[in-house]
């Protein structure tokens, strides 16, 4: 019985990422969990195949198919299933405030970026992703991003139960709501993981990795039904920042957390900075840190080139108020397995290839309070338009460009994160950044 509780974790933990571990009452369940970590976990296949694609990421772009593919936005289509108790209202304005968050911090225009510690700095990585919420859905009828089911049902689980009670909310016949197509979109389920047995609840979130990643059983790859990111409701409602979207995209774009997983478990400190996460530019760290900002802590001494703990890494356990950057390496590992292992899901907007080298024009401030100065130093031309979406994919202004030099009022627009577009005559876009408004 005891080695069959065993598999059980095992099989657990190997597939999903265990994510913050909520009350202090779970600590228990926390300690629970660390007979569940195990050598599979660090199979040599596993260990070659993330090594391989870390360093296969990290090789300088040699011809211009790969610099397009460096350089350009990748767009990721973004549908929630939201699961709910009909007496409880559901605020979509938290649909907007997430949209926001997850593309502010992908797009490295989180406002608290700033507090990355200057030691950090060079090493700080801009994703380039941007989410836009579908606002068609698989059929072509028209779509807010969002599906409904109303339900009191929760669907967490107690951590001895077996794997497929995990996946209960990512099908109708279950209670929850069937995926929309996961090699097309970023299936987000939202809903109560409490367990009903116990009223506990252990994750934040979970997220399932890129296909072929080969720590998880194939047939929880990426082309498979249960393919997609859960978010416990209460995560999701929270008012204040929240980095866990953020987090468990990470994983489903091939992060691994920055401890490297020790096999014993997450917080383990008897590993003695053996194991990390493969990733060059994330410090060594001992354990995940769990809910600190101290600065101090440097849990490994590296031979070379000693940094502290990243406790602002979006893939430690520090916290929202500490978890504000990915690095460089993380980012290009991310590009990589979105481009080689998830290939049907994100939109490469080839015309809006950006050559803001070529392309001189200047937009600021940035973020901006109410009016943007737009400057073209030599490549303006009559037939230029601004086009500015807002981050759930909505035109929010569209306007020709008169001048070379011209100042545009978006006092109108309420405080978030937009997307500016300079298009031609011919819709083509010509340049695209991301600003945010006061
Ligand atoms: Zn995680």
């Amino acid at each position: 019985m005891i080695y069959l509780f065993k598999r059980i974790l095992k099989k657990l933990i190997s597939i999903f990422t265990l994510l913050f571990f909520i009350t202090t009452n779970n600590l228990k369940a926390q300690d629970s969990l660390q007979c569940g970590f195990n050598r599979d976990f660090f199979s040599p296949a596993y260990i070659n195949w993330y090594q391989q694609a870390v360093l296969e990421s990290s090789k300088p772009v040699q011809n211009k198919r790969s610099k397009v593919f460096r350089d350009t936005e990748f767009i990721i289509p973004v549908v929630f299933h939201l699961i709910y108790p009909q007496s409880n209202g559901i605020d979509n304005s938290i649909i907007g405030k997430i949209m926001n968050e997850i593309n502010a911090d992908f797009m490295r225009l989180n406002a608290d970026s700033i507090k990355l510690r200057s030691k950090f700095k060079s090493r700080a990585g801009n994703a380039r992703i941007r989410f836009v919420l579908v606002n068609q859905d698989p059929t072509g009828l028209p779509s807010n991003g969002y599906t409904i089911r109303f339900s009191f049902n929760s669907f967490g689980f107690e951590l001895n139960q077996p794997i497929n009670t995990w996946q209960t909310m990512k099908f109708k016949s279950s209670g929850g709501t069937d995926a929309w197509n996961p090699k097309k979109y970023l299936n987000i389920w939202v809903c109560n993981l409490a367990s009903p047995t116990s009223g506990k609840t252990y994750l934040a979130g979970f997220a399932t990795p890129p296909k072929y990643a080969p720590r998880w059983d194939p047939k929880y790859y990426a082309d498979s039904l249960i393919d997609g990111i859960v978010l416990n409701r209460y995560t999701f409602s929270n008012s204040s920042r929240s980095s866990v979207l953020t987090h468990e995209i990470g994983h489903y774009l091939g992060l691994r957390h920055v401890s490297g997983d020790p096999p014993t478990n997450f917080f383990d400190s008897s590993s003695k900075c053996i194991y990390d996460d493969s990733i060059f530019d994330t410090p060594r760290v001992l354990h995940q840190n769990v809910f600190t900002c101290d600065t101090t802590i440097n849990s490994c001494i590296e031979p070379v080139n000693d940094f502290p703990d990243m406790l602002e890494n979006f893939m430690d356990y520090t916290g929202d108020n500490c978890r504000i950057s990915f690095t460089k390496q993380q980012v290009n590992l991310m590009r990589y397995c979105l481009n080689t292992l998830r290939p049907q899901l994100a939109n490469i907007e080839i015309k809006s290839i950006v050559k803001p080298d070529l392309f001189l024009v200047d937009i600021y401030p940035n973020p901006s309070k109410g009016s943007l100065n737009i400057d073209f130093k030599d490549s303006f031309s009559n037939n230029f338009s601004l086009v500015i979406h807002d981050y759930i994919g909505r035109k929010v202004l569209e306007s020709r460009i008169l001048e070379p030099k011209s100042l545009v009022n978006i006092e109108c627009l309420s405080s978030g994160l937009y997307s500016i577009a300079i298009t031609n005559d011919k819709s083509e876009i010509l340049y695209r950044k991301s600003i945010f408004k006061d």
